[in-house]
């Protein structure tokens, strides 16, 4: 069956029915800003082709075939079909404040194969589509409807390297952040990379008012292609720099993510080390815990007291700092924890 994304088909459909293209215009305001559930966006159409778009054109593209809510906190973790068959993780993030974010997937498995990441671990990999990406936003809307709430963020943090799949990401995004369609604020939009300078570069070059996340982790070389084997190619200085020609050029706020291993990159020693890495460049840093995953049974958290040491070190030489606290851990939902329904 075809979906409201495509246009041709769309198109004809209108052609073949007469229906007046504000109709359909609306139809896709309701559904895709209003927050309307389908059934409400369909109501746009007048009576007599109401039924026959409904068997013609779906709203969506992706199934639905799991929601599991946690029980501690505000994620949930949506599990999809795609038409080829494949398994796709989002999560929803309900801060207590109200706001609700998405991480959307933007690959299922994915090929930086980061030791500590369950994703990685995940064969084979396959790029989404851009529809495929968007369509978790959508579908999660009509499920927060039931509670008065709408996505706000989406972040590209969920399965996948958003920069292996450049060009559907970029498509997706575009899709959000198009009035027509979305109209989410750039702002609001957030691709997370393991650091792909040239990809980096485009991109803040394509989107200058979103924020970028650089999962830096260590400033440690070595240590970094231990930890992420995909270091090999783009060492430090070089990621470096392009961090620094995206700040000369006026872009979008960077967000330095930093996991924290216990004995392994959360000394007092490496925070300095961080901060001398930074050192000029308008970064935040977000401190992360790690999130305990099968296949890394070696890898342990650094406990709270110590995050926190960490974080206070670098706020004492100048750096802002977030010390992140995971949400979804319960229902194998948190940064890392997404291997398409099997693991957790
Ligand atoms: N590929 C992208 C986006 C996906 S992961 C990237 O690497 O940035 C989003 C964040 O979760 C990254 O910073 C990633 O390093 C981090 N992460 C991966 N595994 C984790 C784990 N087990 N616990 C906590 N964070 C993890």
């Amino acid at each position: 069956m075809n979906t409201i994304y495509d246009l041709a088909a769309v198109e004809q459909f209108r052609r073949q029915y007469r229906v007046d293209p504000h109709q359909l215009k609306r139809l896709r305001y309701q559904y895709f800003r209003g927050g309307r559930s389908q059934s409400q966006a369909y109501r746009e159409l007048p009576e007599p082709v109401r039924w026959a778009f409904r068997q013609a054109i779906s709203l969506d593209r992706l199934k639905l075939t799991r929601r599991i809510d946690s029980a501690t906190d505000g994620a949930t973790r949506l599990l999809f079909r795609t038409p080829g068959q494949q398994t796709v993780e989002s999560v929803i993030l309900r801060a207590p404040e109200g706001r609700t974010s998405m991480c959307v997937s933007s690959q299922v498995g994915c090929a930086a194969r980061c030791t500590f990441c369950a994703s990685g671990y995940v064969r084979p990999v396959t790029d989404l589509d851009a529809i495929e990406i968007v369509d978790q936003v959508a579908q999660a809307n009509q499920l927060l409807i039931a509670e008065n709430r709408r996505v706000r963020n989406v972040v590209f943090m969920g399965m996948g390297e958003p920069f292996h799949n450049e060009n559907q990401v970029t498509r997706a995004a575009r899709m959000l952040h198009n009035d027509d369609w979305f109209g989410l604020s750039a702002r609001r939009t957030m691709v997370s990379t393991v650091g792909i300078p040239e990809a980096m570069l485009r991109w803040s070059g394509s989107f200058p008012r979103s924020p970028l996340a650089i999962s830096l982790h260590t400033v440690d070389q070595r240590l970094r292609e231990s930890l992420m084997p995909i270091a090999q190619r783009y060492p430090l200085p070089l990621l470096r720099d392009a961090m620094q020609r995206m700040a000369v050029a006026g872009s979008p706020s960077l967000l330095i993510e930093y996991l924290l291993l216990r004995g392994i990159n959360d000394s007092l020693a490496q925070a300095d080390a961080l901060v001398r890495y930074l050192d000029g460049l308008p970064v935040h840093v977000n401190l992360i815990p790690y999130n305990p995953i099968a296949a890394a049974p070696h890898l342990r958290s650094t406990p709270r007291p110590q995050r926190e040491a960490f974080g206070a070190r670098l706020r004492e030489r100048g750096l802002t700092v977030t010390i992140r606290y995971s949400q979804g851990r319960d229902i194998a939902a948190a940064c890392g924890q997404l291997a398409a329904g099997t693991a957790g």
